[in-house]
């Protein structure tokens, strides 16, 4: 059975948001990460891992309104993800949506809206249709979010070390995947990071390679028009368009006509839907 979160009256249907399904990237990398999805005059935010009013500030400049936000993701506890979270659930007056293992390591205080949802049972909010499928991380009980509206699919799978068959089965065909590319393994390794941090990205319970991404993303693909979205590229061990030869000469040899595109750390960026049919 799965919850439908309860959205204040006037949320939900705002008139003045898009209808078409719209995807922005407000922020990726170890600085802070949320991304914007919106459909139907409802947004959900996932993950907001800047302060409320930077998001705030980068939602205006994006124009994406606060008034269609209907409520906000945690995909898990870690500051890049989850910092603003409180602030700006109280500020926007929308609950924090998260797992109960990430609702307690966040300790939100009391004053701030939240509601529970459990892994692998899909819940409405407004237009959206969402799952949480758990991933291999090190905190309390992190999740990739598949979401649906309107007919088209995306998929936010950020922070994870390993990418396992549930995910695959959850997400596979979406029309957007954003997908984590952290780190190449021969900057990585050349890199000024203490080995105890290195062992720590490179292990299961860490982040995602470029070749993990890369070996993600052929899973991912069912052989239609799809788009690769490479988010948290990290500045000290990735190199962005690197990032993106690795996915999409993956997705080439194996016969793949698929859109990739990359998110710079820091950047906002719109993605396109468009050809996704
Ligand atoms: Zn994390």
């Amino acid at each position: 059975m799965g919850i439908t979160c309860r959205l204040r009256p006037d949320r939900g249907a705002y008139n003045g948001g898009v209808a078409d399904p719209r995807v922005v990237v407000l922020a990726s990398g170890s600085a802070g990460n949320a991304v914007w999805l919106e459909a139907g005059g409802t947004a959900v935010l996932v993950d907001a891992g800047l302060s409320a009013e930077a998001l705030l500030r980068r939602m205006a400049q994006a124009g994406c309104s606060s008034e269609a936000l209907a409520a906000v993701l945690l995909t898990h506890e870690h500051d890049d993800h989850a910092r603003g979270a409180a602030a700006l659930a109280r500020a926007v007056g929308v609950p924090v949506l998260a797992n109960e293992a990430t609702l307690r390591a966040c300790g939100l205080d009391r004053g701030v809206p939240c509601e529970r949802i459990a892994n692998l049972q899909p819940f409405r909010v407004g237009a959206w249709t969402v799952e949480a499928v758990p991933v291999p991380h090190d905190a309390a009980d992190p999740v990739a979010f598949v979401l649906e509206a309107a007919g088209t699919r995306v998929a936010v799978a950020t922070d994870l070390g390993d990418v396992g068959e549930v995910l695959v089965e959850r997400a596979f065909g979406s029309d957007v995947v954003l997908l984590e590319a952290n780190y190449d393994l021969r900057l990585l390794g050349v890199s000024p990071y203490p080995w105890f941090v290195k062992n720590r990205i490179l292990g299961r319970y860490g982040h995602l390679s470029n070749d993990g991404a890369a070996a993600a993303a052929v899973r991912l693909h069912a052989g239609r028009p799809q788009r690769f979205v490479l988010l948290h590229v990290s500045e000290v061990n990735n190199l962005a368009p690197l990032a993106r030869d690795v996915v999409a000469g993956a997705l080439d040899r194996h016969g793949v006509a698929a859109e990739v595109q990359v998110v710079r750390p820091n950047q906002t960026a719109a993605v396109s839907l468009a050809g996704r049919r």
